[in-house]
């Protein structure tokens, strides 16, 4: 090898890269034209170099066009979000507005959950403490203030009065859970609604029966009897099927058992669940 040609070849990397003098650059390009053998190193550089630029130009695309998938897939995870977040606003919004703006027109509307709704023929009666709303022909509400005094839907519902407070309950309440109910205020005439037959005695016990709470039918002295018997302290109470009186009353307890009795017809059905037993008087020990 010539010396110049080994200067060339030193000199060819700096060449390609084009970062020789222009002096130096001649020099190089006036060899390459006479020395094949030089001709012949540069050309495989050159290739060797181009081929390198092609592949790194083509990982670049490649890296590009991951890029792009990433950005179109955070894109598409940006869109799903915000569409869950807003149907769930949405939903929840909705609702709140549907039961909101039914209640305020009595539209019919059935929602799921703890809201009834339904459309009525309203009008409306008020004096200085009450308002009373009527309900097309078989419902009514009478408030005072807050308060719901009165509330009956004909065949649905039931007025349950018990020691001041009123219960209004559903048919189907009381067949799947006894101890289902809305407590209200008292209403008046609840003893003539029994007495008209308007409420049954046993749909009263069926309300007024709860999970530790038993009956059954009993003759005793002549009169048929509800007994209702707490399971959790032993206590029977004899309930009068046709006064719908709490006549009879036995606590049993380790010491043994008392039997109280009413003489006269002064202790009242609601009885049944709460026994006040100095209205009784204690027939044995
Ligand atoms: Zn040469």
């Amino acid at each position: 090898m010539k010396k110049d040609c080994k200067i060339v070849q030193d000199l060819l990397p700096a060449y390609i890269d084009n970062v020789l003098s222009e002096e130096t650059k001649l020099y190089v390009e006036e060899h390459l034209k006479s020395c094949d053998e030089c001709k012949k190193v540069y050309d495989e550089m050159n290739f060797d170099i181009q081929k390198e630029a092609v592949k790194n130009t083509e990982i670049i695309q490649t890296i590009k066009k991951y890029k792009r998938k990433i950005i179109a897939l955070k894109t598409f995870l940006i869109i799903v979000i915000l569409a869950i977040i807003i149907t769930i606003i949405s939903i929840i919004g909705f609702r709140f507005y549907v039961v909101k703006n039914a209640l305020i027109k009595n539209i019919n509307y059935d929602v799921s959950g703890n809201f009834r709704i339904e459309e009525y023929d309203e009008s409306i009666e008020r004096d200085d403490i009450h308002t009373t709303t009527y309900y097309g022909v078989d419902k009514m509400k009478k408030v005072r203030g807050e308060e719901v005094l009165e509330y009956w839907e004909s065949s649905q519902h039931y007025y349950i009065n018990n020691e001041n407070k009123t219960y209004y309950i559903l048919d189907e309440d009381i067949n799947e859970n006894n101890d289902i109910y809305i407590p209200i205020l008292v209403v008046d005439g609840m003893e003539k609604l029994i007495k008209d037959n308007k409420i049954s005695n046993i749909e009263i016990l069926k309300f007024i029966l709860n999970k530790d709470v038993t009956i059954q039918e009993e003759g005793f002295r002549t009169k048929e009897y509800y007994v209702i018997k707490n399971m959790l302290n032993g206590e029977r109470i004899y309930f009068d099927k046709d006064t719908f009186w709490a006549d009879k009353v036995e606590t049993r307890t380790s010491f043994g058992t008392k039997e109280y009795r009413v003489l006269t017809n002064s202790v009242s059905w609601y009885d049944v669940t709460k026994p006040d037993l100095t209205n009784y008087t204690l027939i044995n020990n």
